[in-house]
């Protein structure tokens, strides 16, 4: 196995890199495990510095790594810069808050006052994905650092130069070496790093299918793990809703990053009084979005990361036209040559279609029409997974109402769904478990221990 990006919009091959022998490996986890052990001594305030530095690092080059990122996997350039940019803010945001997190507390009981302190754990594995190749390794290696944690990064073979990007700059942020490595490894030595005695957690952001691995050789070695996988997040729009805001919400929530987030909006049910409305709208905005090179300013949709990830979409569009769904606007699949996808509305969809109950990673958007407030929520609990979900309504008790009744993670009223650094994220269901950013993302690469003194 080797890592090497290939450009998905222009095909040029970037450089290959071998992965790393077994004796390499070794060595790098105990060389990291000896620099986290200095490193946890140091004041939360010092180590917090760092994220600041490394702010600062990412605001100044967010051009250079924005370049990195579309050529590597595609999205506009405009919106990977803008990634580039949202990382330094997460930066920020752990930089300013993660003393007042990491503050010991007291908690009165029966045993007088319990202190409860939060030191680290040790090494951390984060395994991430292609798909926003600086925001989701920033998001979960920032706090575990700071928390005076080693990291190991293990990043999505198609990606090596952002994650080469990425070491470079948390080495000049200051972090002391090798506290922070990346690692060209093997799907097999992921598994013998998380039964490495001296790596204590693994995070994963990635697929089900990498989830259920990871969480079995984590379960196996008895290790903490959090899982941020696939989600196929539903969008209500109720007949009392600002139609044209919901219209331009659903167009970011679809097709930002070429549809390929896993919060993307990826069901769209309309109330049938507004069904017909909304999809003229919408589909007359989808066709308004350009397609085609990354890096051209006005273009909205780049290509998906690859020919067999756009041969897949078109599958599943395939299947569902066969179960009954009609094509509102698009080809439904790929251009003859690359990855290019032009956006892909459908309507008549059936709840059991390819598209209605997988995870769809690309711009491509099934309509659904719905009578009531019950059948629509049941409708949309049957998925098996529960990530995002975004509720249009001017109703506010339909709205905290539906919030309460959607099996999810993140239910965002009158707006499509985005993360936050102050914002917990994460999934239930088969989306996964655990919780990224904020105080509660962080306390995941903590030991909160509880310390009783009489
Ligand atoms: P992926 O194929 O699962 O890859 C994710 C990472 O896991 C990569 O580093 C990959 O390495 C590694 N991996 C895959 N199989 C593995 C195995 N058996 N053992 C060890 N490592 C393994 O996912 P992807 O295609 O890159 O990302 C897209 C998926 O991520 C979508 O389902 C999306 O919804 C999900 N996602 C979730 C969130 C969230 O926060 N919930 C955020 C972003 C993306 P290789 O590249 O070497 O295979």
């Amino acid at each position: 196995m080797a890592y090497q990006s290939i450009n998905p919009f222009s095909g040029e091959k970037g450089i290959v890199h071998e992965t790393i022998s077994g004796d390499e490996l070794g060595g790098i986890i105990e060389s990291c495990s000896e620099a986290q052990q200095n490193w946890k001594k140091r004041a939360v305030e010092e180590r917090a510095g760092f994220a600041g530095s490394l702010a600062e690092i990412l605001e100044n080059r967010s051009d250079e790594y924005g370049r990195i990122i579309t050529s590597e996997m595609g999205k506009p350039y405009t919106q990977a810069v803008a990634e580039v940019k949202k990382c330094a803010l997460a930066c920020r945001y752990y930089e300013s808050g993660a003393a007042g997190f990491l503050r010991p507390e007291p908690r009165e009981s029966s045993q007088g006052v319990t202190m409860l302190r939060y030191d680290p754990l040790g090494i951390v594995l984060a395994v991430m994905p292609w798909n926003f190749p600086f925001w989701q390794v920033i998001r979960c290696i920032v706090p575990a650092l700071v928390s005076g944690n080693g990291v190991l990064l293990k990043h999505a073979s198609n990606v090596p130069a952002s994650a080469l990007a990425i070491e470079e700059a948390v080495r000049e942020a200051g972090f002391p070496e090798p506290l922070f490595r990346n690692l060209f490894v093997t799907h097999e030595q992921v598994s013998s790093i998380i039964e490495h005695r001296k790596v204590s957690s693994v995070s994963l952001t990635g697929s089900n299918i990498a989830g259920a691995r990871i969480a079995s050789a984590a379960g196996s070695a008895v290790k903490r793990c959090v899982l941020e996988l696939g989600g196929s997040d539903p969008f209500i729009v109720f007949p009392d809703a600002d139609i044209k805001s919901s219209v331009e919400g659903a167009i970011t929530g679809r097709f930002q990053n070429n549809g390929q987030s896993c919060i993307a909006t990826k069901r769209i049910y309309l109330h049938k009084d507004i069904f017909n409305e909304f999809s003229s709208l919408f589909v007359e905005r989808v066709k308004s979005l350009k397609v085609g090179d990354p890096m051209d300013p006005e273009v909205y949709i780049g290509p998906v990361v690859n020919r067999s990830a756009a041969e897949e979409l078109a599958e599943q569009v395939t299947k569902s036209v066969k179960m009954g769904a009609r094509l509102l606007c698009g080809k439904g699949r790929p251009e003859e040559k690359g990855s290019l996808f032009s956006p892909t509305v459908l309507a008549d969809v059936a709840d059991d279609s390819p598209v209605a109950t997988e995870e769809t990673f690309g711009p491509v958007v099934p309509l659904f029409s719905f009578s009531d407030y019950n059948e629509v929520i049941s409708r949309v609990n049957s998925s098996r997974f529960g990530l995002g979900a975004s509720v249009w309504t001017g109703n506010s008790d339909l709205a905290m109402q539906a919030a309460t009744d959607i099996e999810s993670g993140t239910v965002t009223i009158n707006g499509f769904t985005r993360s936050d650094p102050a914002v917990p994220f994460g999934g239930i269901k088969e989306s996964g478990y655990g919780r990224e950013l904020s105080d509660l993302g962080l306390y995941e690469f903590v030991n909160i221990k509880s310390v009783t003194h009489f």
